[in-house]
C-alpha cells in the first residue's frame, strides 16, 4: 500500500533548504567539534569533529500543551536535521522560574514522538533543559561586564522605560551606564547574592541607546526575581532574560541553525551581538549559531495561542485539551488525525517569510489524502430511519431469512479481505434518502422509484409512514428480484441512485460525534470581538446511529471511511469495543473530515 505522502514529489526546496545547502556546500560548520553535550568553547575543543552536519531544536516552554503551530515547528526543526544528516535537539527552555508541569513536560515528549521524531541520534539523547545552563550563562555575563559590553542599571523602571526612547526619538543613556568595571562586577554580585530586592537593578548590554532598533538600546540581560526554580531551587534569584538566555542555549549545543517566527527578526541583531562577543572572547564555540525567522502557522476557524486555548479548558468550553475541537496536537489526535497527515500539511503549506492564514481545509485534505488509501472502508447511517421490503417473506421465502452480503474492505486493496454483513426484511437508511416529492435531481428513494441498495438488491419505493406532525417514520419498499449486486444479470435492471444501509438485525448502534469548526468566523481573535463570542455553538452534534458489524472489533483509535459521510475514527477515550462473544461495549466514532471540502458550499 503506497501512502499519499509517497506519492507526495520530493520536498519542495524553500529558504531554509537554501541556507542550510549553502552551509553544507561552503563547510560553515565542518570544523567544529562537539563534547558529546553542551558545553563551552574549551570544552567543545576537546571533543571530535561533529558528527551531525546540522543542528537544529525544538525549544518550547513547557507551560501548557503543544499545538498545530508547534506541530509546523516540530516537522521543519526535526526534518531538516533528519533530511541534512543533522540532530535536532528537544530542548525545555524553563528559564522562567515558574513551577514546571510534569503534565505538560510529559504532553510535549509524547507530541514529538507521536509526530513521528526523535531526539535520539545514535543513542544519545539530545534532550536538554536550558535551565542546565544558569552557571554558565552567570559567568558569561560577568565576562561581559569585564569586557565593558554590561552594565548594572538601577534606574527604576519607569525612568528606563522613558529613557529608552520610542521608533522617532533615540534614547537617553542611564546616569549608570558609565560605571567602572569593577563597581558593575561588585554591583552584580549583590544582585546574585541577594543584597539588592526585586526589581531594583537590572544587567543591561552595553550597546547603543540611538540604535534605530530598539532592542538594541542596550536591553536587560539579568533581573532579579525570588523565585524557586523547579530545576536549581532557590540557588539563584537572578535569572536571566529569554533574549540572552536563548542564543547562549543554542551556541553551547552546538546549534547551526536557530529557527524562530518572524517576530524574532528584531530580536536577531542581538543575537549576533551576543554571540559575536562571547564567541570573540573564547567562551563559546565559532563560528557561532545563525537565526533564521519562518512565518508562524495561523489556521482558520481556530486560535493557536497556549493562553487562549487554556481559557478554553478551564472555562469548561471543551472538554479538555485533548477535545477533538482542540487545535493542540493531543486533540488533533483524538480527533482522528494521524501524524502522516500532520507531516505532510507541513509540506505542503511550506516555509515562508511572510505571515498568512492557511485555510483549515488543507490540513483536513492532508487527512483524506493519507486515509484514503488505507483506511478501511464501512456503512453507517447516522440520521436513521427505518425502510422495511414489504415483498421480502414472498420473495425469500420467509420473513426472518437474512441474506448474506459482503463488500470489500477496501475497494483498491482486495487483499484486504471483505466484510460481511446481512439484508434482511428491515433496514435503517438515511433520512435523507426518502422525500415524498423529489426535488428535480433526486435520485434516491420517493414513490415508484429504483434505488440500488450498496452491495445488496435493487428496490422500488412504494411509500412512506409519518407521524401526526408529519414525520417520516417508516420507509417502504419492494425488492426487485435477482438483482443482487455481484450476482449474473444483477445489472440488467438500470437505477439513477444508489443509497447506503445497515440491517436492523445485523447492526450496531453507536454513538456519532459530529465534529466541525471551533470558531465560526475564519480568523478569530483578530478584532475587537471577545474571541468568546466567535466560538461556533454547533461545533458538536451527538447522534445516535447504526454501523456495521464488522465495526465491532474497532479499536479505539482505529480510523474509517463511512462511505458517503467521510472519515471517522473509534474515540481513544470512549470506545469500547463489543465482545465477541456477547457483553458490554459501546461504540462511539469521532468524524475526523468530511468526503470532501464542503464547508461554506
Ligand atoms: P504560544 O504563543 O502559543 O504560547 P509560544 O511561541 O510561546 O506559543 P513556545 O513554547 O515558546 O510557544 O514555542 C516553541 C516553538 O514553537 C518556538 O520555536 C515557536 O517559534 C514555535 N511556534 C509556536 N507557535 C507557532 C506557530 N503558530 N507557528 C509556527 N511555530 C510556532
Ligand atoms: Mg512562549
Amino acid at each position: 500500500m503506497t501512502s499519499a505522502a509517497d506519492k507526495e514529489p520530493l520536498k519542495t526546496s524553500n529558504f531554509l533548504r537554501q541556507v542550510i545547502e549553502r552551509d553544507l556546500e561552503q563547510g560553515t560548520y565542518a570544523q567544529r567539534k562537539w563534547a558529546g553535550r553542551p558545553a563551552d568553547a574549551a570544552q567543545h575543543e576537546q571533543g571530535q569533529g561533529d558528527p551531525a552536519k546540522i543542528r537544529t531544536r525544538f525549544p518550547p516552554e513547557p507551560n501548557g500543551y503543544l499545538h498545530v503551530g508547534h506541530a509546523k515547528s516540530i516537522c521543519i526543526n526535526f526534518g531538516l536535521a533528519r533530511d541534512y544528516n543533522g540532530v535536532c535537539h528537544m530542548r525545555f527552555d524553563d528559564t522562567n522560574p515558574e513551577k514546571e508541569d510534569k503534565e505538560y513536560v510529559d504532553s510535549i515528549l509524547d507530541a514529538v514522538k507521536w509526530l513521528g521524531f526523535s531526539w535520539d541520534a545514535n543513542g544519545t539523547e539530545h534532550l536538554y533543559h536550558a535551565s542546565d545552563y544558569f552557571d554558565f550563562m552567570y559567568r558569561a555575563a560577568e565576562y561581559l561586564i569585564e569586557a565593558g559590553l554590561a552594565y548594572v542599571d538601577e534606574q527604576s523602571a519607569e525612568e528606563m522605560r522613558h529613557n529608552r526612547g520610542d521608533f522617532g526619538k533615540p534614547g537617553t543613556d542611564s546616569p549608570y551606564r558609565s560605571r567602572s568595571i569593577d563597581e558593575n562586577l561588585q554591583r552584580f554580585r549583590d544582585m546574585r547574592d541577594g543584597k539588592l530586592d526585586d526589581g531594583a537593578a537590572v544587567l543591561r548590554a552595553k550597546i547603543d541607546m540611538a540604535s534605530p532598533n530598539i532592542n538594541m538600546r542596550d536591553p536587560a540581560i539579568y533581573r532579579i526575581r525570588r523565585a524557586t526554580h523547579h530545576n536549581t531551587g532557590d540557588k539563584w534569584c537572578i535569572y536571566p532574560m529569554y533574549t540572552y538566555a536563548h542564543p547562549i542555549e543554542d551556541a553551547l549545543e552546538n546549534i547551526t541553525h536557530s529557527l524562530c517566527t518572524l517576530e524574532f527578526e528584531d530580536q536577531r541583531p542581538f543575537y549576533d551581538w551576543l554571540l559575536d562577543a562571547l564567541s570573540e572572547g573564547g567562551l563559546t564555540n565559532k563560528p557561532h549559531p545563525r537565526q533564521y525567522e519562518f512565518a508562524r502557522l495561523n489556521l482558520t476557524y481556530v486560535i493557536t495561542s497556549k493562553r487562549k486555548l487554556k481559557q478554553l479548558v478551564d472555562e469548561g468550553r471543551v472538554a479538555g485539551w485533548d477535545d477533538p475541537r482542540m487545535p493542540t496536537i493531543v486533540g488533533l489526535r483524538r480527533r482522528g488525525y494521524t501524524p502522516e497527515s500532520i507531516q505532510l500539511f507541513a509540506e505542503r503549506i511550506g516555509v515562508t517569510k511572510s505571515d498568512s492564514w492557511i485555510d483549515y481545509s488543507t490540513l483536513e485534505a492532508a487527512l483524506r489524502d493519507d486515509l484514503d488509501p488505507k483506511a478501511p472502508r464501512a456503512m453507517a447511517v447516522l440520521d436513521p430511519v427505518k425502510l422495511v421490503i414489504t415483498n421480502w417473506g414472498e420473495v425469500m421465502g420467509s420473513e426472518d431469512f437474512l441474506d448474506a452480503c459482503s463488500a470489500p474492505v477496501h475497494p483498491h486493496n482486495p487483499e484486504l479481505g471483505r466484510r460481511e454483513f446481512k439484508f434482511g426484511n428491515s433496514l435503517w437508511i438515511e433520512r435523507t434518502d426518502y422525500e415524498e416529492v423529489p426535488p428535480k435531481g433526486y435520485n434516491r428513494l420517493y414513490p415508484g422509484n429504483k434505488v440500488r441498495l450498496k452491495y445488496g438488491h435493487v428496490i422500488v419505493c412504494k411509500g412512506a409512514t409519518k407521524d401526526a406532525a408529519g414525520n417520516v417514520t417508516e420507509v417502504q419498499a419492494e425488492l426487485v428480484p435477482d438483482t443482487k449486486s455481484g450476482t449474473p444479470g444483477s445489472d440488467a435492471v438500470k437505477v439513477k441512485g444508489v443509497i447506503t444501509w445497515v440491517a436492523v438485525a445485523d447492526a450496531l448502534k453507536a454513538e456519532v460525534r459530529l465534529y466541525d469548526r471551533l470558531f465560526s468566523v475564519p480568523q478569530p481573535d483578530t478584532t475587537e470581538k471577545d474571541f468568546h463570542e466567535e466560538l461556533n455553538p454547533d461545533s458538536l452534534k451527538v447522534v445516535a446511529a447504526y454501523v456495521e458489524p464488522s465495526l465491532a472489533s474497532a479499536k479505539g483509535d482505529e480510523k474509517f471511511q463511512f462511505e458517503r459521510h467521510g472519515y471517522f475514527v473509534a474515540d481513544r477515550k470512549d470506545h469500547l469495543s463489543l465482545p465477541p462473544n456477547g457483553g458490554e461495549g459501546k461504540p462511539v466514532f469521532n468524524r475526523v473530515a468530511g468526503m470532501k471540502d464542503s464547508w461554506g458550499k
